[in-house]
């Protein structure tokens, strides 16, 4: 089993959950009291919020490129970034090292493709649902992804920064949730991506009145996967 590399904190409240996550799946595989060999390297959110607030998301790729080098120099044999809204920069990330990055819209595209549904509901924060990166990447899986409308994509965004990575679950903010759910399947939507990695604290994946695709379970069960597969190295020419 190759060591899990996690480039985690953003938000802390979500790299608990993939800890969690990733250690139960590798128990649930070899049994007993097996777990996951995993090295985080977890960042201090506010600096990265900061950076997103300032639209400065080359800095950030910086601070993460440098995060995965370090994971890379301590053994891991692939890295997961762990929140959707970063992977604007994941492009630069992945080529910053030579172990895989496991990129979460391409585990949760796949994820959808395979049931057949084709027209997912993204939840998200306004960088994911906007900026383009995610949706345009989903497309070339054959999805044809939507968002909610403005006033709403606003109210996701603010539950996820002002209450899920603050540590804080309303049930008011679920009811939102779910009436935009409500409003996308009325509008057409056949399933919903839970595509933001703190959404999974708010939402049931399956206890929606759509099928649910949880981010953070999928990143998480990929990883597992390919952590277990005989060799990750990419054959060396020389
Ligand atoms: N964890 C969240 C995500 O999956 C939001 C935190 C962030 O801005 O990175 O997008």
């Amino acid at each position: 089993m190759k060591t899990i590399g996690l480039i985690g904190g953003m938000s802390f409240e979500s790299s608990a959950v993939y800890y969690r996550l990733i250690n139960e799946a590798v128990r649930d595989r070899l049994g007993g009291i097996a777990s996951a060999e995993i090295l985080m390297h977890s960042l201090n959110f506010a600096e990265i919020v900061a950076l997103q607030k300032a639209d400065r998301w080359d800095e950030a790729a910086e601070r993460l490129s440098a995060s995965a080098r370090m994971l890379e120099r301590g053994g891991a044999g692939c890295v997961l970034i762990c929140t959707n809204t970063m992977h604007l920069v994941a492009d630069a990330v992945s080529s910053a090292i030579s172990a895989p990055l496991l990129n979460i819209v391409d585990v949760t595209a796949d994820a959808i493709r395979m049931t057949g549904l084709r027209r997912p509901l993204l939840l998200a924060t306004r960088y994911t649902m906007e900026h383009g990166f995610y949706t345009e990447r989903m497309r070339t899986f054959g999805l044809d992804p939507m968002v909610p409308e403005k006033s709403d994509r606003g109210a996701v965004h603010a539950v996820i920064f002002d209450e899920l990575c603050a540590g804080q679950v309303k049930d008011a903010s679920r009811d939102r949730y779910l009436a935009i759910i409500d409003k996308a399947r009325a509008a057409g939507a056949d399933c919903v991506i839970l595509g933001c990695t703190e959404i999974c604290l708010l939402l049931d994946p399956y206890d929606l009145p759509l099928p649910g695709f949880d981010s953070t379970r999928l990143h998480c069960q990929a990883a597992v996967e390919l952590a277990m597969k005989a060799d990750l190295r990419q054959p060396e020419f020389t």
